[in-house]
């Protein structure tokens, strides 16, 4: 039995087999989710391309509708963030931001004005550049922020005049239909189609002929078969992968003023943001107040089910990355690393892991080298500026980073120098549906956001009218 439905051509739809979700809280499956066959994937496409054909014309009902959108999902947070939680793990409180956060995604898309530019009047030519739908996009969503992140390709793409086929990850399908099924009461069928599986289905997705776009946010590994699967088509693809974001602290900062945003900058969703905090370069000088200071941060956080209401910290989301959180710390404290604070997984049922401080880690081992995407944090000290701004960049990824100072100015002399799509100063995870956001090299192609990830959902075209 499936406790919430597919969304094919505006009609909800089983699937001939479902799969479990687990509660990470538990280890336990709680709950099915519909396993599209492929058949029923060519049927979803089907309906959003059918639905492109009017969908595109209507730019006013087009943002009318997707008002009422947002309106309907940010009513029904309280619908959504149980099953969020019970599914993903995260406290309830959290779950109910990113339903109200998706909510707001989708006003800002709403409201946002679809560029048209006059490039040439003259007495010879009129020349304007529109941006143009692309048609079918196929949009595929990681387990850390389902709702979250869907909204960012849904409110673009939908504005854009483009129709949707949306895949949530595995791990976390639940709350994304419940979302397909209430936005499906305002969207006109097959604007708006919700599928859920495997990463089977992912591949059928992006190597189907269809769309025209893929939209995907993910890891980077996936993210690299994805490019490749897109390849024979030329479909165009947003990639929004992983990250390694550094956190460098001047020596001029008063560490128990920050360390609170520190903490939350690493910790929040246990760690699981891709542009989370993971690697934070400090001072020779002012290591260990900071580790002290983040320490008692992590001893202090209480970790539990999300459904319990004093849970600031839940569990990881599923046993895979649970396990390997497990193995990149026990083999950096191997290595020689301490913890200063957690360090070792809880006992008992579901996948917790406490909020870790770990000194003695170094470049070279793999907790500072690749993306834990856990409540793990490494705390490197550095003697000079130059030495730890290299050290920051010396990475395969480049999705965002951070500088901490007393002096906002010299902190964004030093946030210039990092190579990452997003360089905060005395902030980090600082996002907003108007900042472009993306990753350099291994951390993505193109941007999400603002009128620069709306543009990703256009073709653009040369109306050229000639006048003598
Ligand atoms: P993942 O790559 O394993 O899976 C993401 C989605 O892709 C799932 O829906 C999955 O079923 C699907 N998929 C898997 N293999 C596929 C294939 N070959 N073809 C098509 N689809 C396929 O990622 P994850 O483990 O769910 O998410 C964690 C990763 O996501 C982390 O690396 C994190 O940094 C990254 N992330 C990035 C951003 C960003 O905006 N840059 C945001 C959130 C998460």
């Amino acid at each position: 039995m499936s406790d919430v439905s597919m969304i094919i051509g505006g009609e909800r739809r089983a699937a001939p087999s479902t799969f479990g979700v687990v509660n990470p809280a538990t280890g336990e499956v709680h709950a099915d989710a519909p396993d599209c066959d492929e058949g029923q994937l060519n049927e979803a496409f089907d309906a959003a391309a059918k639905a492109f054909t009017d969908w595109r014309t209507d730019e006013d009902a087009r943002r009318s509708i997707l008002r009422e959108a947002s309106k309907r999902l940010s009513a029904a947070a309280d619908r959504i963030a149980p099953v969020l939680t019970a599914e993903q793990g995260k406290p309830l409180r959290s779950a109910h931001m990113e339903v109200l956060g998706a909510g707001y995604w989708l006003r800002y898309f709403s409201r946002l004005e679809i560029p048209r530019e006059v490039i040439q009047d003259d007495e010879h030519v009129r020349a304007e550049v529109v941006h143009r739908p692309m048609g079918v996009v196929a949009a595929i969503t990681p387990w850390n922020f389902p709702i979250m992140l869907s909204a960012w390709k849904l409110g673009p793409a939908l504005l854009a005049g483009n129709t949707v086929v949306l895949k949530p990850s595995p791990f976390t399908p639940l709350s994304t239909l419940l979302m397909g099924e209430i936005l499906s009461e305002v969207l006109p069928p097959g604007v708006l189609n919700v599928v859920s599986g495997g990463d089977q289905l992912g591949r059928w997705m992006t190597s189907h002929p269809v769309p025209r776009k893929i939209s995907f946010t993910g890891s980077t590994g996936t993210g690299k078969h994805i490019a490749a699967s897109a390849a024979p088509d030329l479909k165009r693809l947003t990639l929004e992968l992983g990250g390694n974001d550094a956190a460098i602290l001047l020596d001029d900062v008063d560490p128990a003023a920050i360390v609170r945003k520190l903490f939350e900058g690493a910790f929040d969703n246990s760690g699981q943001v891709c542009s989370g905090i993971k690697r934070l370069y400090v001072p020779e000088s002012l290591h260990d107040v900071v580790v002290d200071a983040l320490a008692a941060q992590a001893a202090a956080a209480r970790v539990g089910d999300g459904m319990d209401p004093d849970t600031q910290v839940g569990p990881i989301q599923n046993r895979p990355q649970y396990e390997r959180v497990c193995d990149l710390v026990a083999e950096a404290l191997a290595g020689g690393a301490t913890a200063a604070a957690g360090g070792a997984p809880i006992d008992g049922p579901g996948y917790f892991f406490p909020p870790t401080v770990l000194v003695g880690a170094a470049e070279g081992t793999r907790i500072v080298d690749e993306e834990q995407f856990g409540p793990v944090l490494p705390v490197l000290p550095y003697r000079d500026i130059d030495e730890a701004v290299a050290r920051a960049n010396a990475t395969n990824y480049g999705l965002s980073g951070s500088v901490w100072s007393a002096d906002p100015d010299r902190a964004g002399a030093v946030a210039e120098r990092l190579d990452c799509g997003t360089a905060w100063v005395n902030a980090h995870v600082a996002l907003g549906p108007h900042q472009p956001f993306g990753g350099l090299k291994w951390s993505g192609v193109g941007v999400e956001n603002g009128p620069w990830g709306l543009a990703g959902y256009t073709d653009l075209q040369v109306q050229y009218r000639a006048k003598d």
